[in-house]
């Protein structure tokens, strides 16, 4: 332990194992093995296997939509599925949100639009959206942040009326509901992320769902270098796809769903307790009435309450072990290349703003046990009572701001 941590952290309550946000949750490992087994038996490594093909009938099935298509992560599902929907010129996103979510646009030289989120659910303010519509702007993307729904009705109507393609980042949504109907069945398609961060995952993947025969057709074409059987291209098209290997991997994490919800719920419920014991901490609820995945325990801290800043509390939880998260700081308008582009863009933000200085991620997941997060609750309460000391010890021995960096990945 280097001292900068001794002087920040109780004595002997360091967690003996880091805890991560975001560490993959594993379903049976026997059945996995037996299944990449047979991949090498058989001889079938990609290109349309039968495991992808029972990945994405599973996955069709689950949310309810004719079509899915199955690629090799979620960034690369997105700039497909803007390619097929068409979308150019400029697209309306939130900026908080994962980078991927504006890259996949940049990616293909379309501006992606910065509009800012309601304070409430942290997603697309559709009154906002209506503001930066202009005869450039092609299409909205939403992003069910956190797996809670984005406003759909708003901003169906939005894109009816001024006649714009929707559809939707539910990189976060799998296994969540909006109004009784999946999450994946909304505007004309939506896209999952299966990284290993995700609440199902392949390892690497992500996948197209829609109910439009034709998109789905040209998504499949684009997914494999718009080949139509052999020897015959027919459309632009990239790579996509999703190897066998990871559709293993993702249909072991889909038969183990029922269990990492129920670990999730678990976990979501000790830190509702624990985080009592810090004042001026809120956990960002989920509708009760929907099917949810509970992956995110997102914690606001109000700086007008709490007696340690959100990025001070970070520095104390890492001290102990406790590797939780500033997300999506700092914004993606505040990232290269779009504060380039816009170094104003946050002047039309002010909310994203905000939730970026506030919010913290805890861990969760099938790796984080109630004991764990009984330790972060003694955590939290040994910060409340030497948060002046604290205050102090921090001042003196890390420069505001360059504890940590923000990390790359979502
Ligand atoms: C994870 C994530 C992505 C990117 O998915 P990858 O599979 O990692 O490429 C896109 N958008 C959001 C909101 C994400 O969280």
């Amino acid at each position: 332990m280097n001292n900068e941590v001794k002087l920040l952290s109780m004595p002997h309550n360091a967690l003996a194992v880091p805890l991560h946000v975001g560490r993959p949750n594993i379903g049976d490992q026997t059945i996995l093995m037996e299944r990449i087994q047979a991949i090498f038996d058989g001889n079938w490594l990609t290109n349309d296997g039968p495991l992808v093909r029972e990945f994405e009938q599973r996955v069709a099935d689950l949310v309810g939509v004719r079509h899915c298509i199955a690629m090799c992560n979620g960034t690369v599902a997105l700039e497909i599925a803007i390619r097929a929907v068409g979308l150019k010129g400029e697209v309306i996103v939130p900026s908080y949100t994962f980078v991927a979510t504006a890259h996949a646009l940049q990616w293909q030289e379309i501006t992606p639009v910065f509009c800012d989120v309601d304070p409430q659910t942290q997603n697309l303010d559709p009154t906002q959206v209506e503001r930066l519509i202009t005869p450039r702007t092609s299409g909205i993307i939403g992003v069910h942040l956190w797996g809670r729904p984005c406003d759909v009705a708003a901003l169906e109507e939005i894109a009816e009326r001024r006649n714009l393609a929707l559809m939707f980042d539910a990189a976060h949504a799998f296994g969540c509901s909006h109004e009784g109907k999946m999450i994946g069945s909304f505007g004309r398609c939506e896209v999952f992320s299966f990284h290993a961060t995700k609440f199902v995952h392949c390892g690497e993947g992500g996948a197209i769902v829609t109910d439009d025969d034709e998109l789905a057709d040209k998504v499949r074409l684009m997914r494999n270098f718009g080949f139509s059987g052999y020897d015959n291209v027919v459309y632009l098209g990239t790579n996509g796809k999703m190897n066998e290997l990871n559709a293993a991997v993702g249909l072991s994490s889909l038969e183990g769903m029922p269990q990492f919800i129920d670990t999730n719920q678990r976990n979501y419920a000790c830190y509702e307790e624990a985080i009592l014991e810090l004042p001026g901490l809120r956990l960002l609820e989920y509708p009760k009435q929907e099917r949810q995945n509970y992956q995110y325990v997102v914690v606001d801290v109000d700086p007008s309450i709490c007696p340690l800043s959100r990025d001070q509390l970070v520095q104390i939880l890492h001290a102990h072990n406790v590797l939780a998260r500033r997300y999506f700081f700092p914004g993606v308008h505040r990232m290269e290349p779009y504060c380039s582009f816009y170094p104003n863009a946050g002047l039309l933000l002010p909310v994203t703003e905000q939730l970026a200085n506030r919010v913290l991620v805890l861990p969760t997941g099938t790796s984080v046990t109630a004991e764990d997060i009984d330790a972060i609750g003694s955590i939290f309460a040994w910060a409340a009572e030497n948060a002046g000391e604290l205050r102090e010890r921090l001042a003196r021995t890390v420069p505001q701001g360059e504890s940590f960096d923000a990390e790359v990945s979502a």
